[in-house]
C-alpha cells in the first residue's frame, strides 16, 4: 500500500491523538502517506479528508481529544451510506483505513471491508469494553480521573458526614466503576454484569451502610456505573433517594458525566495507542485488513474483527468480589 487512511470515530477517548500521531510516523517509516479523515465516517461521506503530515500534528500526541474530531454517522447504518464511503475512500486513493473508536465504529469497518477495503480497528473507547483486548484506549486516563473526582468528594461527604453516590460512565460495562471503586476502598461498588445476573436488591445496600454506620462510619462512598438501570434517567438520584428513605443518612449523589472523557492521555494510555498502532499499520503495509488490534497480558496481539466482535465482555468477578469485601470491614 502506498496511502492509508485514519479515523477516530464514536465516543472520544484520551490516546486518540496518539493514535494519529503514531499512524503518520509509522506510515511514514514505510514510505506510506496518510490521509486524516475528519469527524469519522460522517467526514468522509462528506469527503472532508486531506493529507496529514508530521509538522501538521506536532506533538497533539500529547492532548486530550482527537484533532481530528469524531461523529456519530446515521448514513453509514444504510448501504447507500456504506457504498458512499467506499467510493470516496477509492476516490481519495486510499487503500486501506485505520479506524480508532469502539464497537460501533468496529461494525462500520466491517461494512467497509465487506466492500474491498483493507480496515483495521484500534480500540478507542474510556468503556474497556471490547472483550477481545484486556485495555482499550483511553481507559487508564478514564479510571485515573474518575478516581481524582471520587477522592474529591470524599473530602467534603468526609467533613459534612455524608454518604456519597458518584456515577461514573462505561456504557454498559462496569469496568471504570470496579477500578475506581477499589482504588478509592468504596463502601459499595454497582457494576451492570451483576445487576443483570442478580438485580441488586436495594435492602441489603441500604443494610450495608446502616451497619457501616452503626458501627461509627460517619461518611463513605457509593460507586455506581451507568450501566445499572443504563436507560432509567437519573439514575443515581433514584439510588440516592431509595438509599435516603431507607437508612435515614444524609447522602448526595454526583454524575461525573464528560469529563472522564477529557484530559492529557496516560502513560499507559498513550504508550499502548503507539504499540498498537504500530501493529495496525504493519498490517496495512502488508495488505491485511478486517482485523482489530488489542492487548492481553501485555503483549499486542490482532485478530478477525467478526470474532472480536462476538466475544462476549465478562466482568472481573473476584476482584470486584475483593472490592466490595474490602470495603464492607471498618
Ligand atoms: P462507538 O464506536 O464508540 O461504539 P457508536 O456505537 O456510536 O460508537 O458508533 C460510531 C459510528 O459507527 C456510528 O455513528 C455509525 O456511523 C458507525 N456504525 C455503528 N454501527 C454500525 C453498523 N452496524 N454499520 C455501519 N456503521 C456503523
Amino acid at each position: 500500500m502506498k496511502c492509508i487512511g485514519v479515523l477516530t470515530s464514536g465516543g472520544d477517548a484520551p490516546g486518540m491523538n496518539a493514535v494519529i500521531w503514531s499512524t503518520v510516523r509509522a506510515a511514514h517509516a514505510r514510505g506510506m502517506k496518510v490521509m486524516g479523515i475528519e469527524d469519522g465516517y460522517q467526514g468522509l461521506i462528506e469527503r472532508r479528508v486531506h493529507e496529514l503530515t508530521a509538522k501538521e500534528l506536532g506533538n497533539c500526541l500529547d492532548l486530550g481529544g482527537t484533532c481530528l474530531g469524531t461523529a456519530r454517522c446515521k448514513a453509514m447504518m444504510t448501504d447507500e451510506g456504506r457504498d458512499e464511503a467506499a467510493t470516496v475512500v477509492r476516490e481519495f486513493g486510499i487503500e486501506g483505513i485505520i479506524v480508532c473508536g469502539g464497537d460501533g465504529s468496529y461494525r462500520g469497518a466491517q461494512t467497509l471491508s465487506e466492500r474491498g477495503i483493507p480496515t483495521i480497528g484500534l480500540p478507542g473507547t474510556i468503556d474497556n469494553d471490547l472483550a477481545y483486548t484486556d485495555f482499550t484506549i483511553g481507559y487508564d486516563t478514564a479510571c485515573n480521573t474518575a478516581t481524582e473526582a471520587a477522592m474529591k468528594i470524599r473530602d467534603t461527604m468526609t467533613s459534612h458526614h455524608r454518604f456519597g453516590i458518584i456515577e461514573v460512565m462505561g456504557r454498559r460495562c462496569g469496568d471504570i466503576a470496579l477500578s475506581v471503586g477499589l482504588v478509592v476502598g468504596a463502601d459499595y461498588i454497582l457494576v451492570p454484569e451483576i445487576q443483570y445476573e442478580t438485580p441488586y436488591d436495594m435492602e441489603n445496600i441500604a443494610k450495608r451502610l446502616t451497619k457501616l454506620s452503626s458501627e461509627g462510619a460517619k461518611s463513605g462512598l457509593i460507586i455506581l456505573a451507568e450501566g445499572v438501570e443504563y436507560d432509567t434517567p437519573n439514575r443515581a438520584e433514584v439510588l440516592c433517594d431509595a438509599l435516603v428513605q431507607r437508612t435515614g443518612l444524609e447522602i448526595r449523589s454526583t454524575v461525573l458525566g464528560h469529563m472522564q472523557r477529557g484530559g492529557y492521555p496516560s502513560v499507559r494510555d498513550r504508550s499502548y495507542a503507539i504499540q498498537m498502532t504500530e501493529r495496525a499499520v504493519e498490517l496495512l503495509h502488508k495488505g491485511i485488513g478486517n482485523r482489530v488490534v488489542g492487548v492481553r497480558h501485555n503483549q499486542i496481539i490482532d485478530m478477525d474483527i467478526v470474532e472480536a466482535l462476538q466475544m462476549k465482555q465478562t466482568i472481573n468477578k473476584d476482584l470486584y468480589d475483593l472490592a466490595q469485601q474490602l470495603g464492607s470491614v471498618r
